[in-house]
Protein backbone atom coordinates (compact mmCIF):
# COMPACT_ATOMS: atom_id res chain seq x y z
CA UNK A 1 0.00 0.00 0.00
CA UNK A 2 1.29 3.42 -0.73
CA UNK A 3 0.65 6.25 1.94
CA UNK A 4 0.65 9.88 1.75
CA UNK A 5 3.48 9.76 3.86
CA UNK A 6 5.80 7.17 1.53
CA UNK A 7 5.14 9.10 -1.94
CA UNK A 8 6.07 12.65 0.51
CA UNK A 9 9.33 10.63 1.75
CA UNK A 10 10.13 9.44 -2.10
CA UNK A 11 9.86 12.81 -3.16
CA UNK A 12 12.15 14.13 -0.21
CA UNK A 13 14.74 11.57 -1.41
CA UNK A 14 14.14 12.64 -5.57
CA UNK A 15 15.13 15.99 -3.95
CA UNK A 16 18.21 15.54 -2.04
CA UNK A 17 19.24 13.64 -5.43
CA UNK A 18 19.08 16.07 -7.14
CA UNK A 19 20.47 18.14 -4.71
CA UNK A 20 23.56 15.22 -4.64
CA UNK A 21 23.80 16.31 -8.29
CA UNK A 22 24.09 19.87 -7.89
CA UNK A 23 26.96 19.35 -5.58
CA UNK A 24 29.11 16.26 -6.85
CA UNK A 25 28.18 13.45 -4.29
CA UNK A 26 28.23 9.92 -5.16
CA UNK A 27 26.69 9.05 -1.92
CA UNK A 28 24.95 10.31 1.25
CA UNK A 29 25.51 8.13 4.40
CA UNK A 30 22.55 8.72 7.81
CA UNK A 31 23.17 7.75 11.01
CA UNK A 32 21.68 9.54 14.08
CA UNK A 33 19.97 13.07 14.32
CA UNK A 34 16.90 14.36 11.75
CA UNK A 35 18.02 13.67 8.59
CA UNK A 36 17.41 9.52 8.73
CA UNK A 37 13.79 10.11 10.00
CA UNK A 38 13.22 12.65 7.28
CA UNK A 39 13.73 10.41 4.42
CA UNK A 40 12.69 7.22 5.56
CA UNK A 41 10.68 7.45 8.75
CA UNK A 42 12.74 5.63 10.75
CA UNK A 43 15.19 6.89 13.36
CA UNK A 44 18.56 5.26 14.43
CA UNK A 45 19.08 4.89 18.06
CA UNK A 46 22.06 7.10 19.85
CA UNK A 47 23.86 3.80 20.17
CA UNK A 48 27.36 2.13 19.79
CA UNK A 49 26.18 -0.16 17.14
CA UNK A 50 26.08 1.49 13.99
CA UNK A 51 23.18 2.11 11.96
CA UNK A 52 23.32 3.88 8.51
CA UNK A 53 21.47 4.52 5.31
CA UNK A 54 23.76 4.51 2.58
CA UNK A 55 21.89 6.42 -0.40
CA UNK A 56 24.14 6.36 -3.74
CA UNK A 57 23.13 9.13 -6.14
CA UNK A 58 22.29 6.11 -8.43
CA UNK A 59 20.95 2.94 -7.51
CA UNK A 60 19.09 1.63 -4.71
CA UNK A 61 19.26 2.74 -1.17
CA UNK A 62 20.20 0.18 2.03
CA UNK A 63 19.61 0.91 5.76
CA UNK A 64 22.31 -1.06 7.74
CA UNK A 65 20.97 -1.87 11.40
CA UNK A 66 22.12 -4.03 14.24
CA UNK A 67 19.90 -7.54 13.66
CA UNK A 68 18.50 -6.73 16.86
CA UNK A 69 16.91 -3.49 15.80
CA UNK A 70 15.44 -4.75 12.52
CA UNK A 71 11.96 -5.76 13.88
CA UNK A 72 11.49 -1.67 14.72
CA UNK A 73 12.05 -0.91 11.16
CA UNK A 74 8.67 0.08 9.19
CA UNK A 75 9.35 -0.27 5.29
CA UNK A 76 5.72 0.66 4.66
CA UNK A 77 7.37 4.64 4.35
CA UNK A 78 10.21 4.51 2.08
CA UNK A 79 11.58 2.36 -0.71
CA UNK A 80 15.08 0.81 0.69
CA UNK A 81 16.72 -2.39 0.95
CA UNK A 82 17.12 -3.74 4.53
CA UNK A 83 20.42 -5.06 5.49
CA UNK A 84 21.09 -6.56 8.81
CA UNK A 85 24.64 -7.83 10.67
CA UNK A 86 25.50 -9.62 13.67
CA UNK A 87 27.24 -8.74 16.36
CA UNK A 88 30.40 -10.42 15.99
CA UNK A 89 30.59 -8.90 12.39
CA UNK A 90 32.15 -4.79 11.79
CA UNK A 91 29.50 -2.69 10.69
CA UNK A 92 32.10 0.07 9.31
CA UNK A 93 33.10 -2.60 6.92
CA UNK A 94 29.76 -3.28 5.42
CA UNK A 95 29.10 0.15 5.34
CA UNK A 96 32.47 1.06 3.57
CA UNK A 97 31.93 -1.83 1.23
CA UNK A 98 29.13 -0.35 -0.12
CA UNK A 99 30.62 2.77 -1.09
CA UNK A 100 33.84 1.92 -1.94
CA UNK A 101 34.03 3.58 -5.51
CA UNK A 102 32.63 6.97 -4.02
CA UNK A 103 34.60 9.88 -4.42
CA UNK A 104 33.07 12.33 -3.11
CA UNK A 105 30.28 11.21 0.66
CA UNK A 106 28.17 12.93 2.11
CA UNK A 107 27.58 12.43 6.19
CA UNK A 108 24.97 12.92 8.46
CA UNK A 109 26.03 16.40 10.78
CA UNK A 110 25.22 14.43 14.07
CA UNK A 111 27.12 10.96 12.78
CA UNK A 112 28.86 9.58 16.12
CA UNK A 113 32.97 10.17 15.19
CA UNK A 114 33.99 7.22 15.89
CA UNK A 115 32.01 6.04 12.78
CA UNK A 116 33.15 8.50 10.84
CA UNK A 117 37.32 8.38 11.86
CA UNK A 118 36.59 4.63 11.05
CA UNK A 119 35.05 4.87 7.99
CA UNK A 120 37.30 7.61 6.64
CA UNK A 121 39.88 4.91 7.63
CA UNK A 122 38.45 2.61 5.14
CA UNK A 123 37.74 4.66 2.50
CA UNK A 124 41.58 6.54 2.52
CA UNK A 125 40.37 8.04 -0.86
CA UNK A 126 37.04 9.76 -0.56
CA UNK A 127 36.24 13.34 0.64
CA UNK A 128 33.77 13.22 3.59
CA UNK A 129 31.23 16.62 2.96
CA UNK A 130 28.20 17.72 5.64
CA UNK A 131 25.27 15.80 4.69
CA UNK A 132 23.69 18.84 5.66
CA UNK A 133 24.97 20.74 2.37
CA UNK A 134 22.22 18.28 0.49
CA UNK A 135 19.85 17.88 3.08
CA UNK A 136 19.36 21.40 4.15
CA UNK A 137 18.27 22.93 1.20
CA UNK A 138 15.45 20.09 0.90
CA UNK A 139 14.32 20.45 5.04
CA UNK A 140 14.01 24.23 5.20
CA UNK A 141 11.49 24.73 2.31
CA UNK A 142 8.56 23.24 4.16
CA UNK A 143 5.42 21.73 2.22
CA UNK A 144 1.84 22.76 3.06
CA UNK A 145 1.33 19.32 5.13
CA UNK A 146 4.84 20.19 7.53
CA UNK A 147 3.60 23.87 7.59
CA UNK A 148 0.20 22.12 9.06
CA UNK A 149 2.28 20.26 11.95
CA UNK A 150 4.13 23.85 12.63
CA UNK A 151 0.63 25.28 12.70
CA UNK A 152 -0.94 22.81 15.38
CA UNK A 153 2.63 23.45 17.38
CA UNK A 154 2.15 26.68 17.28
CA UNK A 155 -0.93 26.90 18.44
CA UNK A 156 -1.09 24.49 21.14
CA UNK A 157 1.95 26.57 22.85
CA UNK A 158 0.03 29.95 21.70
CA UNK A 159 -2.28 28.28 24.07
CA UNK A 160 -0.29 27.77 27.19
CA UNK A 161 0.86 31.38 26.95
CA UNK A 162 -2.74 32.60 26.80
CA UNK A 163 -3.46 30.30 30.01
CA UNK A 164 0.02 31.67 31.98
CA UNK A 165 -1.69 35.12 31.78
CA UNK A 166 -4.19 34.17 34.46
CA UNK A 167 -1.43 32.30 36.24
CA UNK A 168 -0.08 33.04 39.46
CA UNK A 169 3.66 33.77 39.31
CA UNK A 170 4.79 35.39 42.35
CA UNK A 171 6.18 33.00 44.86
CA UNK A 172 6.69 30.17 42.76
CA UNK A 173 10.34 29.49 41.93
CA UNK A 174 11.39 29.61 38.17
CA UNK A 175 11.77 25.28 38.24
CA UNK A 176 8.33 25.28 39.79
CA UNK A 177 6.84 27.34 36.46
CA UNK A 178 8.94 25.50 34.17
CA UNK A 179 7.61 22.30 35.36
CA UNK A 180 4.54 23.91 34.81
CA UNK A 181 5.10 24.74 31.08
CA UNK A 182 6.53 21.52 30.35
CA UNK A 183 3.51 19.70 31.92
CA UNK A 184 1.27 22.02 29.86
CA UNK A 185 2.89 21.06 27.02
CA UNK A 186 2.79 17.18 27.50
CA UNK A 187 -1.34 18.22 28.15
CA UNK A 188 -1.39 20.15 24.85
CA UNK A 189 -0.74 17.48 22.61
CA UNK A 190 2.95 17.55 22.87
CA UNK A 191 4.85 14.32 22.79
CA UNK A 192 7.76 16.17 24.00
CA UNK A 193 8.82 19.38 25.95
CA UNK A 194 11.91 20.28 24.74
CA UNK A 195 12.76 23.26 27.36
CA UNK A 196 10.68 25.63 28.97
CA UNK A 197 13.18 28.73 30.09
CA UNK A 198 11.79 30.93 32.98
CA UNK A 199 13.98 33.33 33.94
CA UNK A 200 12.92 36.15 36.43
CA UNK A 201 14.41 40.24 36.89
CA UNK A 202 18.26 39.82 36.49
CA UNK A 203 18.33 36.74 35.63
CA UNK A 204 16.74 37.40 32.33
CA UNK A 205 20.21 38.95 31.11
CA UNK A 206 21.23 35.54 30.24
CA UNK A 207 19.56 34.64 27.29
CA UNK A 208 19.91 30.75 27.62
CA UNK A 209 19.27 30.98 31.60
CA UNK A 210 18.76 27.70 32.72
CA UNK A 211 15.32 27.90 35.51
CA UNK A 212 16.29 27.20 39.20
CA UNK A 213 14.99 28.00 43.00
CA UNK A 214 14.50 32.13 42.65
CA UNK A 215 11.35 32.65 43.69
CA UNK A 216 9.31 34.96 42.02
CA UNK A 217 8.58 37.97 43.46
CA UNK A 218 6.07 41.49 42.86
CA UNK A 219 8.01 43.87 41.10
CA UNK A 220 9.44 40.86 38.57
CA UNK A 221 9.85 40.97 34.72
CA UNK A 222 9.74 37.42 33.96
CA UNK A 223 10.34 35.36 30.30
CA UNK A 224 9.42 32.58 29.76
CA UNK A 225 10.36 30.54 26.09
CA UNK A 226 9.33 27.23 26.02
CA UNK A 227 9.24 24.83 23.12
CA UNK A 228 8.56 21.27 22.28
CA UNK A 229 7.54 17.84 19.55
CA UNK A 230 4.30 17.61 18.24
CA UNK A 231 3.97 15.15 15.97
CA UNK A 232 7.52 14.99 14.74
CA UNK A 233 7.58 19.41 14.35
CA UNK A 234 8.93 21.72 16.85
CA UNK A 235 7.60 24.99 18.15
CA UNK A 236 8.96 27.63 20.10
CA UNK A 237 7.36 30.74 21.66
CA UNK A 238 8.62 33.78 23.63
CA UNK A 239 6.31 36.13 25.96
CA UNK A 240 6.90 37.94 29.11
CA UNK A 241 5.04 38.28 31.85
CA UNK A 242 5.45 40.84 34.99
CA UNK A 243 4.50 40.91 38.48
CA UNK A 244 2.68 43.73 39.23
CA UNK A 245 2.21 47.28 37.15
CA UNK A 246 4.78 47.70 34.51
CA UNK A 247 7.52 50.78 35.72
CA UNK A 248 8.57 52.73 32.43
CA UNK A 249 11.41 51.54 31.85
CA UNK A 250 10.68 48.48 30.73
CA UNK A 251 7.60 49.46 29.45
CA UNK A 252 9.83 51.21 27.24
CA UNK A 253 12.14 49.07 26.67
CA UNK A 254 9.35 46.83 25.66
CA UNK A 255 7.95 49.53 23.07
CA UNK A 256 11.25 49.03 21.22
CA UNK A 257 11.40 45.83 21.17
CA UNK A 258 7.91 45.20 19.98
CA UNK A 259 7.95 47.01 17.56
CA UNK A 260 12.14 45.41 16.11
CA UNK A 261 10.24 42.06 16.10
CA UNK A 262 7.57 43.34 13.72
CA UNK A 263 10.00 44.97 11.47
CA UNK A 264 11.90 41.18 11.41
CA UNK A 265 8.48 39.56 10.74
CA UNK A 266 7.92 41.87 7.79
CA UNK A 267 11.22 41.87 6.99
CA UNK A 268 10.53 37.92 6.27
CA UNK A 269 9.31 37.99 2.52
CA UNK A 270 10.38 35.77 -0.46
CA UNK A 271 13.78 36.62 -2.27
CA UNK A 272 14.91 39.33 0.19
CA UNK A 273 17.70 37.89 2.22
CA UNK A 274 17.56 35.89 5.46
CA UNK A 275 20.10 38.51 7.07
CA UNK A 276 17.80 41.47 5.73
CA UNK A 277 15.30 40.17 8.51
CA UNK A 278 17.97 40.37 11.64
CA UNK A 279 19.31 43.89 9.73
CA UNK A 280 15.65 45.41 10.11
CA UNK A 281 14.81 44.08 13.58
CA UNK A 282 18.12 44.83 14.67
CA UNK A 283 17.72 48.79 13.18
CA UNK A 284 14.94 49.33 15.64
CA UNK A 285 17.00 48.66 18.55
CA UNK A 286 20.21 50.10 17.64
CA UNK A 287 18.09 53.32 16.64
CA UNK A 288 16.75 53.32 19.75
CA UNK A 289 19.69 52.56 21.57
CA UNK A 290 19.77 49.46 22.72
CA UNK A 291 22.31 48.13 20.19
CA UNK A 292 24.55 46.17 22.46
CA UNK A 293 22.57 44.69 24.23
CA UNK A 294 21.06 42.49 21.64
CA UNK A 295 23.62 40.00 21.97
CA UNK A 296 22.35 37.41 19.60
CA UNK A 297 21.10 36.44 15.94
CA UNK A 298 17.51 37.13 15.44
CA UNK A 299 16.55 33.46 14.60
CA UNK A 300 16.74 30.63 13.62
CA UNK A 301 14.74 28.13 11.08
CA UNK A 302 12.44 25.46 12.62
CA UNK A 303 10.74 22.11 11.45
CA UNK A 304 11.55 18.43 12.66
CA UNK A 305 14.51 20.18 15.10
CA UNK A 306 14.05 23.19 17.44
CA UNK A 307 16.56 25.01 15.46
CA UNK A 308 18.13 23.91 12.06
CA UNK A 309 18.56 25.90 8.67
CA UNK A 310 17.82 28.84 7.66
CA UNK A 311 19.61 30.66 10.31
CA UNK A 312 18.66 34.37 10.53
CA UNK A 313 22.10 36.16 11.30
CA UNK A 314 24.13 38.81 9.71
CA UNK A 315 26.37 36.81 7.06
CA UNK A 316 23.46 34.51 5.22
CA UNK A 317 22.84 36.16 2.17
CA UNK A 318 20.81 32.83 0.83
CA UNK A 319 17.46 34.41 -0.47
CA UNK A 320 14.19 33.58 1.18
CA UNK A 321 12.30 30.31 -0.18
CA UNK A 322 8.64 30.41 -0.06
CA UNK A 323 8.12 27.26 2.67
CA UNK A 324 11.09 28.49 4.99
CA UNK A 325 9.41 28.51 8.52
CA UNK A 326 11.99 30.47 11.34
CA UNK A 327 11.80 32.17 14.42
CA UNK A 328 12.04 36.31 14.99
CA UNK A 329 13.27 36.13 18.14
CA UNK A 330 15.05 40.07 18.87
CA UNK A 331 15.78 40.29 23.04
CA UNK A 332 17.54 43.26 24.92
CA UNK A 333 19.38 42.01 27.71
CA UNK A 334 21.14 44.76 30.32
CA UNK A 335 23.09 42.65 32.88
CA UNK A 336 22.54 43.26 36.34
CA UNK A 337 19.32 44.62 35.72
CA UNK A 338 16.68 42.55 32.79
CA UNK A 339 16.42 41.05 29.85
CA UNK A 340 13.55 40.59 27.57
CA UNK A 341 12.99 39.02 23.95
CA UNK A 342 9.85 38.26 21.73
CA UNK A 343 9.56 35.39 19.85
CA UNK A 344 7.45 34.20 16.94
CA UNK A 345 7.58 31.58 14.07
CA UNK A 346 7.55 33.01 10.88
CA UNK A 347 6.78 30.92 7.41
CA UNK A 348 7.56 32.51 4.02
CA UNK A 349 4.73 32.22 1.39
CA UNK A 350 4.16 33.68 -1.61
CA UNK A 351 1.16 36.06 -0.39
CA UNK A 352 4.37 37.28 2.45
CA UNK A 353 5.44 36.33 6.04
CA UNK A 354 2.69 34.36 7.94
CA UNK A 355 3.13 34.56 12.04
CA UNK A 356 2.10 31.12 12.88
CA UNK A 357 1.97 31.95 16.59
CA UNK A 358 -0.84 34.48 17.65
CA UNK A 359 -0.92 35.00 21.75
CA UNK A 360 -1.13 38.20 22.65
CA UNK A 361 2.06 40.41 22.58
CA UNK A 362 2.18 42.36 25.10
CA UNK A 363 3.66 41.97 28.50
CA UNK A 364 1.21 40.00 30.85
CA UNK A 365 0.34 41.58 33.84
CA UNK A 366 0.36 38.66 36.61
CA UNK A 367 -0.21 38.02 40.38
ZN1 LIG B 1 17.59 29.79 21.76
ZN1 LIG C 1 12.55 30.21 21.97
ZN1 LIG D 1 13.82 30.18 19.11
Amino acid sequence: MTSQLSIARTARIARVRAQMELENIDVLALSVGPDLPYLIGYEAMPLERLTMLVLPRVGDARLVVPYLEAPRVDRSAAEFELVTWQETQDPVALVAAMMSSAGRVAIGDHTWARFVLALQGQLPNAEFVPANRVTAPVRMVKSADEVECLQAAASAVDAIAAEMRERPFAGRSEAQISRELRERMLQHGHQQANFAIVATAANAASPHHEPGSRVVADGDLVLCDFGGTMNGYCSDITRMFHVGSIPNQISDAYAVLHQSQDAGVLAGVVGASCESVDQQARAVIEAAGFGEYFVHRTGHGIGTEAHEDPYMVSGNTAPIVAGYAFSVEPGIYVGGEFGMRLEDIVVATADGPLRLNNAPRDIAIVG
